[in-house]
């Protein structure tokens, strides 16, 4: 039977165990040691469960504390000196780089953090420093792949490759990939041979690097670092995994190379099948062939993948091993946990528990020459005729509203400049409005009100009493530290897009469908399985009882269409840009409903904007931005002049597709700038960018209270560099996960620079 494999499995925990345990490290509440046992035992559940469904190529390494590039940041031994220098334990040092550090007088950054790719996981930039020796400091690949073979199991060890490692990490100025290749490789060597001398057989080594737009200069590094990995590999197989695209510019040089295996991605790489087909693949080698989708939640279509390892085999001497076409990481653990849900929706899903037994039936069948006959192939099929044939999730009404669409609907008038002296007028704010991005910290209680409702222990009634009550208490709060735009605090929210999609039809929700979002974070995305509408209002009566209770004026708080669609995992049998047409069309309605309940500034939050963003520049406009820009614009082309719209944006780099952000034509945008160091203000200013910002002046995703003067140096910076009437004062993002204690003398500082500033 063909053999399977999967690229990497989630490492959460299917209850979140994961997340769970390390909070409580970070409280003190349990030990280090107490820490690694939880590890080990969800390590040894997830190897398990791989095992029991018959995968072949099991992986090891996988697992990680915070993130896996963190992990070989200190596995290289690029550690800042600023970390070394806490002198505290390893496993504390690691966290101090995820999250930064004040304790005892001392207060570290965390490392900047970036979206992995275009999905919703954010990756640690790692920092190689000036005098720094990238070499084999830790055994942690090794730990693992021991501590799964005595339970048994043999394991593949994944390890981030050098090239990916270094193109995503951040380097000394003036330094180039090319000053580390002799020592990244003589490090992967090191790591190798010691490999190699346990008896591991193959070393998975992610590139995903490959499937950007690289340069002749790169793909020369990638084959002079791999010619030495592979020369000495001593008789261990190396396998050169790819996900999320194509490699179409680094085909040959792959082909060229002497690796035992190579793993591409046929689901987001249809171009892998063409290059295949043109250039060959090399006798001998092994091609992990990647079908099953690891990024989306839909059973696999069999007949359309059985057709495409058909295709595949026809151009490789040796068959194929079944595989993810990426990490499962990005889905949940299994629909299982999923009690809740009518029988008739889950069944179309496959989480990653189900997408193991799909790689083992697809094994089976592969290998039978008539597989219409199996009734493994005939269930599958019959599953997917079902969906087509269902009409309980089509709205004729939202399909006809998208159709009739005219350009006219994508155009806010009158110009933005126009706009900004009519809100300036109506709105009369100081010079550096401060403001924050909307969330308030999700403290226990809030979350416990949310469940009670959900669990039938209160009404509805006093649900809405005790969130008016936190609302009440905030507009006081954020009056007596002195912000100028003030928000509702977002406390009926568990996430800003589940909070959406549970209010759009269309919109399917789980229970348990948890996945990682960074660190210890984790969002429930929603499955976006039929039309979208919007059937009544949602967050007006929020937001207008806090504008009730105040002079200032309270910003409406809502989540755009793109951030919607990219956060959830979308049906596969419309177009992406149909889908965010309609939910534009439904966060419209929201907007104009605040509007006239008298609300004069609305947020319209598309942190996701870059996410889905095409890895290849070439596909940028076309496949991607021409439309989601023009979802953004429908959602609140048809509000007054007087009405400020503001957009919110973090964890990307913005710098090159800052045209079609001020295309979006957002009055005000509030953009992550803190732990970037501002270089994004240097962008804004050679671009001429005309509307007003707010870049953020702090980093909440660190539990570090900013000093008055820090904020107010980067405000300094900022108004050498931007029009001084269009900056605006804010945090970098929502405060939801940080605690009231940092978050009121964060604020004060940030209102005591703004007025110093003034
Ligand atoms: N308004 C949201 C909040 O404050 C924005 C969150 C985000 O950008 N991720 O929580
Ligand atoms: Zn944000």
């Amino acid at each position: 039977m063909a053999e399977v494999s999967v690229v990497g499995y989630p490492r959460i925990g299917a209850d979140r165990e994961l997340k769970k345990v390390t909070e409580q490290y970070f409280k003190g509440a349990v030990s280090a040691e107490e820490l690694t046992k939880a590890a080990a035992e969800l390590r040894k559940a997830h190897w398990r469960v791989q095992a029991d469904k018959g995968v072949r190529y099991i992986p090891s390494n996988d697992f990680s504390f915070y993130d896996n590039l963190l992990d070989m940041a200190l596995t290289l031994d690029a550690v800042p000196t600023r970390y070394r220098e806490l002198g505290l334990p390893p496993l504390d040092v690691y966290f101090a780089m995820a999250r930064g550090y004040q304790k005892g007088g001392r207060d570290v950054k965390a490392l900047p953090m970036k979206k992995w790719f275009n999905t919703n996981y954010h990756y640690m930039v790692p920092e190689i420093e000036e005098g720094t020796r990238l070499r084999l400091a830790n055994t942690k690949v090794l730990d693992e792949y021991a501590e799964a073979k005595a339970l048994g199991i043999e394991t593949r060890p994944v390890v981030p490759g050098p090239l990916t490692f270094l193109k995503l990490s951040r380097l000394p100025a003036g330094k180039g990939l090319g000053d580390y290749q002799e020592e990244i490789a003589q490090a992967y060597v090191d790591l190798i041979s010691r490999l190699a001398a346990k008896g591991v057989a193959m070393l998975q080594l992610d590139e995903p690097i490959l499937v950007t737009d690289l340069s002749s200069f790169e793909i020369g590094i990638f084959t002079a670092i791999y010619s030495r990995l592979l020369a000495e590999r001593s008789g261990m197989k190396i396998l050169l995994q790819t996900y999320f695209g194509d490699v179409h510019d680094s085909f040959d040089a792959i082909a060229k190379l002497d690796f035992d295996a190579v793993g591409l991605d046929f689901v987001e790489g249809r171009d892998n099948l063409r290059l295949l087909k043109e250039t060959g693949f090399p006798d001998g080698r092994l091609l992990f062939a990647g079908v099953v989708n690891g990024r989306n939640i839909w059973r696999n279509d069999y007949r359309k993948t059985l057709e495409l390892l058909d295709e595949i085999r026809r151009v490789v001497e040796t068959p194929p091993v079944i595989g993810t076409s990426c990490s499962l990481l990005f889905a949940p653990y299994s629909v299982r946990y999923e009690k809740g849900m009518d029988e008739s929706y889950r069944r179309h899903l496959a989480f990653a528990e189900e997408k193991l037994d799909e790689l083992r039936e697809l094994a089976g069948l592969f290998d039978l020459s008539d597989r219409s006959r199996d009734e493994r192939f005939a269930r599958n099929q019959a599953l997917l005729h079902e969906k087509s044939e269902s009409q309980s999730f089509s709205f004729k009404e939202v399909r006809q509203r998208v159709a009739a669409l005219t350009e006219r609907d994508f155009v806010r008038t009158p110009s933005f400049e126009e706009r900004y002296r009519l809100q300036k007028n109506e709105l009369r704010l100081p010079l550096f409005p401060t403001t924050t991005i909307g969330s308030f910290p999700q403290t226990g209680d809030v979350r416990k009100l949310r469940k009670s409702l959900h669990d039938g222990e209160i009404s509805e009634q006093e649900y809405v009493e005790r969130i008016r009550s936190k609302i009440r208490d905030l507009i006081k709060l954020q009056e007596e530290i002195g912000l100028d735009v003030l928000v509702h605090g977002e406390y009926e929210r568990s996430d800003m897009v589940e909070y959406f999609g549970e209010n759009l039809p269309g919109f399917l929700f789980t229970q348990n469908g948890w996945v990682q979002s960074y660190g210890t974070r984790c969002v429930r995305p929603p499955i976006i399985f039929g039309d979208v509408k919007r059937a009544k209002p949602f967050t007006v009566a929020w937001i207008t009882y806090a504008q009730s209770l105040t002079k200032r004026p309270v910003k409406g708080m809502l989540t755009g269409p793109i951030t919607i669609l990219n956060w959830s995992f979308p049906r596969e049998d419309l177009p992406l840009r149909e889908i965010a047409y309609q939910i534009a069309l439904a966060i419209r309605d929201e907007v104009l409903d605040l509007e006239k309940a008298g609300i004069r500034v609305i947020q319209i939050d598309e942190p996701a904007l870059r996410e889905k963003l095409p890895l290849r520049k070439a596909n940028w406009k076309k496949d991607y931005l021409d439309w989601a820009v023009r979802a953004f614009r429908l959602v609140h082309s048809g509000v007054k002049p007087e009405t400020q719209i503001h957009t919110h944006m973090c964890y990307s780099e913005f710098a090159d597709i800052i045209k079609e952000i001020e295309e979006m034509d957002a009055d005000v945008i509030s953009i992550e700038a803190a732990r970037s160091d501002l270089t994004m203000l240097n962008v804004l200013r050679e671009n001429n960018y005309s509307h007003q910002v707010g870049p953020g002046v702090y980093d909440i995703h660190s539990p570090r209270v900013p000093p008055e003067k820090e904020i107010r140096d980067t405000l300094v910076r900022m108004k050498e560099r931007l029009d001084v009437g269009k900056i605006w004062v804010n945090p970098d993002c929502g405060l939801k996960t940080r605690s009231m204690e940092e978050t009121v003398p964060s604020l004060k500082n940030l209102v005591e620079a703004a007025r110093s500033m003034r």
